[in-house]
């Protein structure tokens, strides 16, 4: 049996009815920018994510950087970000003119370590910018702690997390405003481009309503240098459909998980992913360690495994970065986490008889310092 990484069709054959219809809908609408699908996505969304507001844009990155310009973060300014994340993370800060802070993750759930923070703050500190990585919430709590102490601003980049909880509370709702992406391969995904942005702050919300949308509130009035970032209709009706069955598609990924964390335990030099009590994960990706793991992604694609490595270079080493003059060796545990990561087929439309196969394949793979 052959097991693709990733199948981006099977969420359109089992929602095909429902999405044809919303397709349709917004073709017969005559409408396609900012309309009803839209403004019916951001109510749903919002309650979705136990926030009061949700404004639609056009990515997940622009989400971000709109979340920084309406907080008139920008040049000279700091921002603290994982040292260990998608590269999306520190181009939203970098977009608007700041510095990314980079800060080491935690090794067992590879997302900000709180205890690490307060060191990097500086007068210039404006935000800290969370991951909730692979899904995993990160630890809140104590990272809203030292933002309340120091008087700045927490985002949550949730572009992996939709439906995720910490501690009961929705990924999305921790912090002062949070950014989501509907790329297709995420736990919501559109047919194309899409991204949220979910906040409590009316004020914040309003001032990124007016900038994704050439910073005007009424038409050929500008008040403020906007951008052109919407989600569109057809987006918004796909999104819609999606949004209905997301709890249930998060539970099916969490029982592929299980079926993983107890078929692969105690398999050799081989690190699992793990997450305290108070997270609930939506397993975004299943992300295993292994220190021969450019080995163990060869044989795995040999046996007919798919897998992916999530990420093969940090964002300090990226020559997009070579201007901020970070060197080999900076955040050794980014570092090594890039050299030892591999990402094994995960999604709600795996079946049992695939993971098994992924199961075994993986028990089969016999590598030097294995057993
Ligand atoms: C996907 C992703 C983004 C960017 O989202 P786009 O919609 O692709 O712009 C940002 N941050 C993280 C962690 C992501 O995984």
């Amino acid at each position: 049996m052959t097991v693709p990484f990733l199948d981006l069709k099977a969420p359109y054959v089992e929602l095909k009815e429902e999405l044809d219809a919303a397709y349709r809908r917004v073709m017969e609408s005559g409408w396609y920018i900012l309309g009803r699908e839209v403004e019916a996505f951001e109510q749903e969304f919002a309650a979705y994510c136990e926030t009061k507001h949700c404004i639609g844009v056009g990515n997940g990155l622009e989400a971000l950087s709109l979340i920084l310009r309406a907080m008139e973060i920008g040049p000279g300014d700091e921002v603290i970000v994982p040292a260990n994340t998608y590269i999306a993370t520190w181009l939203a800060v970098t977009h608007v003119g700041a510095t990314p802070v980079p800060v080491e993750p935690v090794e067992q759930t590879y997302n900000l370590d709180p205890a690490l923070i307060e060191q990097v703050v500086t007068p210039k500190t404006k935000a800290i910018l969370v991951v909730h990585l692979y899904g995993q919430p990160a630890d809140m709590d104590p990272i809203n702690a030292v933002a309340q102490k120091h008087g700045i601003k927490v985002i949550e980049d949730c572009a992996q997390a939709h439906g995720g909880r910490y501690k009961g509370r929705r990924a999305g709702s921790l912090g002062n405003a949070a950014g989501f992406s509907f790329y297709p391969g995420k736990n919501l995904g559109a047919i194309g481009d899409g991204g949220a942005v979910t906040t409590n702050d009316a004020e914040l919300a309003e001032r990124i309503r007016i900038l994704r949308n050439y910073g005007s509130r009424i038409k050929y009035h500008n008040e403020v240098v906007g951008y052109n970032s919407r989600l569109d209709e057809l987006q918004a009706a796909l999104l819609r459909v999606k949004l209905s069955r997301l709890d249930e598609w998060n539970e099916r990924r969490r029982l592929v998980a299980a079926q993983y964390l107890q078929g692969l335990r105690g398999q050799g030099q081989f690190s699992l992913p793990s997450f305290p009590d108070w997270a609930e994960p939506v397993w975004h990706l299943f992300v295993v360690r292994h220190g021969q793991r450019d080995a163990l992604h060869k044989a795995l694609g040999e046996a007919g495994v798919g897998t992916m490595i999530h990420y093969p270079v940090p964002p300090h080493l990226q020559p997009a970065y070579a201007g901020l003059k970070f060197n080999d060796g900076d955040f050794p545990m980014s570092g090594r986490m890039a050299r030892e990561v591999l990402s094994l087929p995960m999604g709600p439309h795996l079946t049992e008889a695939e993971s098994s196969s992924i199961i075994n394949a993986i028990k089969k793979v016999r590598l030097a310092s294995w057993m």
